[in-house]
């Protein structure tokens, strides 16, 4: 027998964010990375919970890193970080941190390892850059969760009705039906318009979330029910067609709620009558 000589390992530079990250033995930590190249890869960042590491503070999610890499046999070794956009801003506030989180999440689990996610990279950090710059966070959340659904092949149908094929029309009535994949028409049999119902402005704004571009959508005026509508919607539709339900929800819904109380109580309430 003789030993096959060992190549030494390849080395690449490539743009990354970090999708999740756990600590590892003593002083490591496993991360997630969504590249534009290589897709969803897991990297070891050793030594890097020790004081004096190089990489330690910039191994952050939520920012655009150029990583070096090394590869390795169960995870690609990080040799070297730069931050390339930190986003800073996005930070500071607890709902578009905890959307930033949320979109981590939904990217993370619906995407598999080693397979080319360039479109979806390009998403998320669009997402980031108009949640740093102030965009309204729950815009970027159903903006990017149409065209996330768009990537993987779910896309809703919210122009036909899912049934019969049929042109859906202005003034007839519509059911959500996320496991049918979108919306049911007036005609069609299915559950009672009551506990399915969709409203007109809410297949508006899905229809706009699929056709629009950011820009267009941030300028979009809408009453809030109707968001929580299309919200919720979209909730439920990526629950059945990615058989997701993202753990990062519930901050994000905690966080809101609070707000919400806040504001509640600093404005005085009509009295009745
Ligand atoms: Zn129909």
């Amino acid at each position: 027998m003789y030993r096959q000589s060992v190549p030494a390992p390849r080395r690449y530079v490539t743009d990354a964010i970090v999708l999740s990250r756990f600590d590892y033995g003593e002083a490591d930590r496993i991360l997630t990375l969504i590249t534009p190249g290589a897709g969803k890869i897991k990297a070891i960042a050793k030594g890097i919970r020790r004081q004096k590491s190089r990489i330690g503070g910039s191994l952050e999610p939520f920012a655009e890193l150029r990583v070096a890499l090394a590869q390795g046999r169960t995870f690609e070794v990080v040799t070297q970080v730069d931050v390339v956009h930190p986003w800073l801003n996005l930070r500071d506030d607890l709902v578009s941190f905890g959307t930033a989180s949320y979109l981590a999440e939904l990217a993370n689990g619906t995407l598999e390892e080693h397979h080319a996610a360039e479109s979806v990279y390009v998403m998320l950090k669009r997402a980031y850059e108009i949640l740093d710059a102030g965009m309204a966070s729950g815009r970027v959340a159903r903006w990017f969760e149409m065209h996330l659904a768009d990537e993987l092949g779910v896309r809703p149908e919210v122009d036909r009705c899912v049934e019969c094929g049929r042109l859906l029309e202005a003034d007839e009535r519509y059911r959500w039906m996320p496991p049918l994949g979108g919306v049911l028409c007036e005609r069609c049999p299915g559950p009672p318009f009551e506990r399915a119902g969709l409203s007109l402005e809410a297949l508006k704004l899905l229809k706009a979330y699929q056709r629009q571009d950011v820009e267009a959508l941030a300028a979009l005026r809408v009453r809030p029910a109707v968001e929580r509508e299309v919200e919720m919607a979209m909730r439920e539709f990526l629950a059945y067609s990615l058989d997701r339900r993202p753990r990062s929800l519930a901050f994000l819904d905690e966080v809101r709620a609070s707000g919400a109380a806040d504001v509640a109580a600093a404005v005085p309430v009509a009295p009745v009558g």
